[in-house]
């Protein structure tokens, strides 16, 4: 199998990976969920903090271990969670999820997804596609919390 991270989008994934945005945990958060992808032992602890009296996400902070493509994906919503309302986010997390599941079919929409759109390459490996929607999935469930 080749490599899920060849191709266009490569740096943008390393560079998420290595430089990584919104790590680190706050005391306070409005909602916290904990996920864990058993197939590469990725684990992450997702917290959303909103801004005060509005339905608007003002930060993610997140920490775990895991590989490039968990890290990374975590590290791209953190960047582009922040401003989002609410539902403005769901309908973002639906819109990565359908990415990831295209198996690199169909183009991805850029405006919506910033830098996500690194994964669309990534939803060609099966395997791999747990890694890049661990994060996410911790963010619906938060999402879920708050409703
Ligand atoms: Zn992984």
């Amino acid at each position: 199998m080749s490599d899920p991270l060849a191709g266009l989008y490569q740096q943008v994934i390393l560079d998420h990976s290595k430089l990584r945005r919104g790590y680190g945990s706050v005391e306070r958060a409005d909602a916290e969920r904990h996920e864990r992808n058993p197939t590469c032992g990725d684990e992450i602890t997702l917290q959303l903090l909103m801004e005060p009296g509005t339905d608007r996400v003002a930060s993610i902070a997140w920490h775990g271990s895991g590989c490039s493509i968990s890290q990374a994906s975590a590290s791209v919503l953190s960047e582009l969670a922040p401003g989002r309302t609410l539902a403005e986010l769901q309908s973002t997390i639906d819109v990565f999820r359908e990415m990831m599941r295209s198996r690199g079919a169909g183009e991805a929409d850029e405006d919506l997804l910033g830098d996500a759109v690194a994964f669309h390459g990534v939803s060609k490996y099966v395997m791999r596609v747990k890694c890049a929607m661990l994060s996410w999935v911790a963010v619906e469930g938060c999402l879920a919390d708050l409703r």
